[in-house]
């Protein structure tokens, strides 16, 4: 059996890339420059780093989920994260196929749950990183600390009234934080 690690779970706007709302393309993602470097760091600490996203643009029609899977598959590429988990639905959404209440959309922990099937990971040691406070009720419904940046909306555009175990910056400072599980 494999051994249990770890993992970092990663938003990707205002997290990896800047949030300017729904980016229906490679060329519109801008991704931090250092987040490459940090996602690395995370690997070296013994975590997986994973991307859990909501894209309710898939939903309300703004692009297709292909379009969708080429930007995921760019991110992995480039950034070097180990996976993408997405959520393409939207209650009100206006394609059917995706409209629908389902358990997958950020707050609830659906995507974070379906990581933790298909990979080994340790719940206790892991974190999730995310801007808005629907990263952070995710987290804690799935038994996780999680950690808020100010990279992305910024805690003064917080929906609710949360509590993360750490408010920081941008991803550079959660390296700084982040215990290394090699020792
Ligand atoms: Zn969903």
């Amino acid at each position: 059996m494999t051994e249990k690690r770890p993992a970092v779970f990663l938003d990707r706007d205002g997290v990896l890339s800047r949030e300017k709302g729904y980016v229906h393309s490679i060329e519109e993602m801008d991704i931090f420059s250092y987040a490459g470097v940090c996602v690395e760091q995370i690997k070296k600490k013994g975590y997986y780093a994973i991307v859990v996203t909501n894209q309710s643009g898939i939903a309300r029609g703004f692009f297709s989920e292909q379009a969708l899977q080429e930007m995921n598959a760019y991110l992995i590429k480039t950034v070097g994260v180990d996976a993408v988990y997405y959520c393409p639905h939207y209650p009100s959404g206006v394609v059917n196929q995706y409209r629908k209440i389902c358990n997958c959309r950020k707050p609830k922990p659906g995507l974070l749950n379906r990581a933790m099937e298909d990979y080994p990971i340790d719940k206790g040691r892991s974190y999730m990183v995310g801007d808005r406070a629907a990263d952070i009720l995710a987290g804690q419904q799935a038994g996780m600390r999680t950690i808020l940046l100010e990279s992305g909306y910024g805690t003064s555009r917080l929906e609710e009234d949360v509590r993360p175990d750490y408010i920081l910056n941008d991803l550079r400072d959660v390296i700084s934080i982040l215990p290394d599980q090699n020792k």
